[in-house]
């Protein structure tokens, strides 16, 4: 029985026949599963009755419950005669442009944080189209769910070399199967129309060979951190891509993920005075040694390129510098099977313009832990979970008179693998440099070299001097 008809029954139990609509929206919990109902109907009513698909409706005006007809009644299961809601659309601007918000009536007070603007997803047909090569954990259990969230991605096309997932996957989706293929074919995703993007999600050795043949196909490519194994690579990637004329994106998902973004905002506008150093940290812990991670031919390296990435990116993000010096130590435990081929541990210090020292450490063996503080001359930031898929917490700290000032700060959050898409589909669409490029990437793997020859040599490694700010990055996302 739904939730509606018990709340019927009783109010009828209770009430006898004859009810009155106050005494029936009392006894039914304040009626709100009628009252979302009949508020529905009213609405489509309206909108069907008033303004024509497209034109422009700006504003509406609210329409009062005597219009929606407030003698009305309906039929309980029954047979009774239940009063009917008295439904209203409260006043609203409705711009004819998809790409506009909907501007509800505001309700709250400056008192509290305000809510808005409502979403504005693109219709299916005018999405960008994307084709996800690789069904592993990061496919399936963060990229094709993020889908459901994105406003200008969709989902088309499947390449794996497992028939039996991509037979799942894609009626999971409502991918069709003709758009599903192996890696063998596919060059084919060149005569599928609703494919506009390729995303590479394979071990990183496997990088530069799908983006080098996915850039042929004439297809934009949004490839997964870290970009290569090499800065050797990634220049051919860039040149790739260049060559055919297609989009090519990293996906540093930090970049697009709201309290970083925020942070690298009060930092660049100096709300606690300049940074003299950042703390970051980048670990967690892996069992299984047959992995592709723990492979040196597939993955390139061990903590560093995986995780100690997001420490090394986030900081050249946060600051918009480029380091000059790289000094690091590594280490793996001896005769320990997941460290035979691959660093377990990797602590790295960034030496950036003006003396500010970026102090990283990425680790392999323990408990999982992100975050990083940045110390600056009147205050510091620290993000928890900074490098994590969610729960993100911001705490600040500074001095007023004798008071110490600690600040936790909440704001909205967003699926950041939803925000990352939909840029690269925003660039597409409007013809525009991704926020983060091949240039990106390549800057990281010339670092990282470096970072590794530091840790052979037991030396600081000096780097080329950048001039200039955000210089490897594409204009701000939307
Ligand atoms: P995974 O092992 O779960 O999936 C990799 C998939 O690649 C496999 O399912 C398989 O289908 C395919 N594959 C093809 N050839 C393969 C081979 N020779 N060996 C192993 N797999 C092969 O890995 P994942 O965690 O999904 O990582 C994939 C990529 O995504 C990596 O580059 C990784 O760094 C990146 N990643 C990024 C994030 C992020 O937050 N942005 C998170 C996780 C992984």
């Amino acid at each position: 029985m739904s939730l509606t008809n018990t709340l019927l029954t009783t109010v009828l139990r209770e009430a006898g026949r004859e009810v009155s609509r106050k005494q029936f929206l009392t006894l039914a919990g304040r009626g709100l599963a009628v009252g979302v109902t009949a508020g529905a109907l009213a609405s489509c009513q309206e909108q069907s009755s008033s303004t024509p698909a497209g034109a422009a409706a700006t504003p509406t005006t609210g329409t009062p419950a005597a219009d929606v007809d407030a003698a009305t009644t309906y039929t309980a299961p029954d047979g009774q005669k239940i009063p009917s809601s008295e439904a209203a659309s409260p006043p609203a601007q409705v711009p004819a442009d998809v790409e506009k918000p909907i501007k509800l009536e505001e309700w709250k007070s400056d008192v509290d944080p305000q809510s808005g603007p409502t979403p504005t997803p693109l219709p299916p047909d005018r999405r960008v189209g994307y084709a996800l090569v690789g069904l592993g954990h990061l496919t399936l259990e963060e990229l094709l769910p993020a889908f459901g969230e994105c406003k200008k991605s969709k989902p088309v096309a499947l390449v794996s070399g497992s028939p039996e997932k991509l037979k799942k996957v894609a009626a999971q989706y409502g991918i069709k199967p003709e758009s599903c293929y192996s890696y063998e074919n596919y060059e084919k995703l060149k005569d599928n129309p609703e494919v506009k993007a390729i995303y590479i999600v394979l071990p990183n050795s496997m990088h530069a060979e799908y983006v080098i043949r996915g850039a042929q196909t004439g297809k934009h490519i949004l490839c997964e951190k870290p970009m290569a194994t090499s800065p050797e690579e990634c220049q051919a990637m860039i040149d790739a891509c260049n060559k055919a004329k297609v989009k090519l994106m990293i996906a540093y998902r930090i970049q697009y993920e709201p309290y970083n973004r925020l942070v690298r905002d009060m930092i660049r506008d100096k709300k606690y005075g300049e940074v003299q150093y950042i703390q970051a940290q980048n670990s967690q812990s892996s069992a299984n040694p047959d992995h592709w991670r723990h492979k040196k031919a597939l993955a390139g390296g061990g903590a560093l390129p995986d995780i100690g990435l997001y420490c090394l990116n986030t900081t050249r993000f946060l600051l918009g510098t480029e380091p000059t010096e790289v000094f690091a130590y590594s280490y793996s435990t001896p005769g320990n099977p997941l460290f035979k081929e691959v660093e377990e541990m990797m602590t790295f210090q960034l030496r950036f313009p003006n003396g500010i020292i970026a102090d990283n450490i990425t680790h392999y063996n323990t408990h999982d832990s992100r975050f990083y503080r940045v110390n600056t001359k009147r205050g510091w930031l620290h993000l928890n979970n900074a490098y994590a898929y969610q729960g993100q917490q911001l705490q600040t700290s500074h001095a007023e008179g004798k008071a110490k000032m600690e600040n936790h700060i909440t704001i909205p959050t967003k699926n950041q693998f939803a925000a990352e898409m939909d840029h690269f589909s925003a660039c597409i669409l409007d013809n525009k440099k991704p926020h983060t490029p091949g240039e990106e990437g390549l800057q990281d793997h010339r670092i990282m070299a470096a970072i590794y020859q530091s840790a052979r040599e037991g030396r600081p490694v000096k780097l080329p001097a950048v001039q200039g700010t955000d210089v490897f990055r594409g204009p701000e996302p939307a």
